[in-house]
């Protein structure tokens, strides 16, 4: 299916790996210009030197993209705002004792504050141009919350729930503008291996076994792949997708175990 977007420009922020990787790739095969963002700059050029081969302009910003700069580069470099899609990092584990107001901050900054400030600068042209689709990344702990990422829930559940207003403004939604989170189980990335490897050596075991018993919690069987993830983004970003909107999107092997 031609998803009818080819020769638009999108930002992808927290691209040069994982998931914002995969989001990239999926829209470059559909024939959009690419502004990416993450904050090394040497993956982020690799990134993009296998992203132009898909036939695609695209421009790097490097940097951290919850600094205000980096967010005004990374503006700046794009021609016109088609689709955006927000992603960063999420905050690290812990025990809400441990943590402090700035800890809070920086969790707030990055996974609800920045996407809002990247979407104010850009939906207004996008609905007087009358196209315009934006994709959060969140996380399916803001279905079903996980302890130990207290920072993460908090902080994507303050972003969904402006989100969920912000969407279902007629000045936007009437003028094919649509805002969509999509929410990541289980997804073999960097961060992924990461977080079983720590596990593995909390538990005195091996990263094989831990990943096996990961794997096993998910209906599916499996972790889901960085370019299913980046398909499923694309047909959300798709000129067909104009009646989605201000919806949360889950994907993650039917792991989240409610009906609805
Ligand atoms: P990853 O660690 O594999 O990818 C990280 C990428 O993001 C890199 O390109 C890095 O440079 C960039 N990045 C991180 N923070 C950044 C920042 N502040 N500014 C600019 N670039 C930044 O991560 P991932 O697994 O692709 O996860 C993406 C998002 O999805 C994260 O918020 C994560 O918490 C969330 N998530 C992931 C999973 C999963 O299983 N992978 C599950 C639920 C939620």
């Amino acid at each position: 299916m031609d998803l009818g977007i080819s020769g638009r420009w999108a930002i992808v922020c927290a691209a040069s790996k994982g998931l914002g990787l995969g989001c990239a790739r999926a829209l470059a095969k559909e024939g959009v210009n690419l502004v990416i963002n993450a904050r090394g700059e040497d993956a982020l050029q690799v990134a993009a030197t296998e992203l132009r081969s898909l036939g695609v302009e695209v421009r790097t910003v490097a940097g951290d993209i919850s600094e205000p700069a980096v967010r005004e580069r990374v503006l700046a470099a794009c021609p016109q705002v088609d689709i955006l899609i927000n992603n960063a990092g999420g905050p690290p584990p812990g025990d809400f004792r441990d943590w402090q107001r700035e800890d809070w901050l920086k969790a707030l900054d990055a996974n609800m504050l920045t996407p809002i400030e990247l979407i104010k600068a850009c939906v207004d042209g996008m609905a007087e141009r009358g196209f315009g689709r934006i994709v959060n990344i969140t996380s399916g702990a803001v279905k079903a919350p996980i302890d130990v990422l207290g920072l993460s829930n908090g902080a994507r559940s303050g972003l969904t729930g402006f989100i969920a207003g912000l969407a279902r403004q007629s000045r936007l939604a009437g003028n094919n503008v649509t805002i969509n989170n999509l929410l990541p189980g289980p997804f073999e990335t960097e961060r992924l291996h990461k977080t079983l490897s720590a596990a593995a050596d909390a538990n005195g075991t091996s990263v094989e076994s831990i990943s096996e018993q990961r794997r096993k919690h998910v209906p599916a069987q499996r972790f889901g792949q960085p370019e299913e993830f980046g398909a499923y983004c694309a047909f959300i970003c798709s000129a067909q997708a104009g009646f989605l909107t201000g919806q949360n999107l889950l994907l993650d092997g039917g792991s989240y175990p409610g009906t609805f």
